[in-house]
């Protein structure tokens, strides 16, 4: 079994999978707990985005769907201007 996962974050809302994040609120992507959607601009929490996406990571522990978040938010580079 391939242990390694992929997941893409989803807006709940558009479908879109492109987010934004407010970077004169937050220094980094690693500490902003706000994204929101580029498209439809509905704004998440992280905690909100995990729980939208659950159905994607639905085999995985919390903790563990919170670390792949992380990481993807990280390679999606979401920058707000
Ligand atoms: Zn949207």
């Amino acid at each position: 079994m391939e242990e390694h996962r992929n997941i893409t974050l989803k807006c709940a809302v558009c479908g879109n999978e492109n987010f934004e994040y407010d970077d004169v609120k937050f220094e980094s992507i690693d500490v902003a707990d706000e994204m929101k959607c580029t498209l439809c601009n509905k704004v998440y929490s992280r905690e909100e985005l995990v729980d939208v996406n659950s159905s994607l990571i639905e085999n995985t522990g919390k903790e563990f769907a919170e670390e792949l978040l992380k990481a993807e938010i990280k390679r999606m580079g979401f920058k707000l201007k």
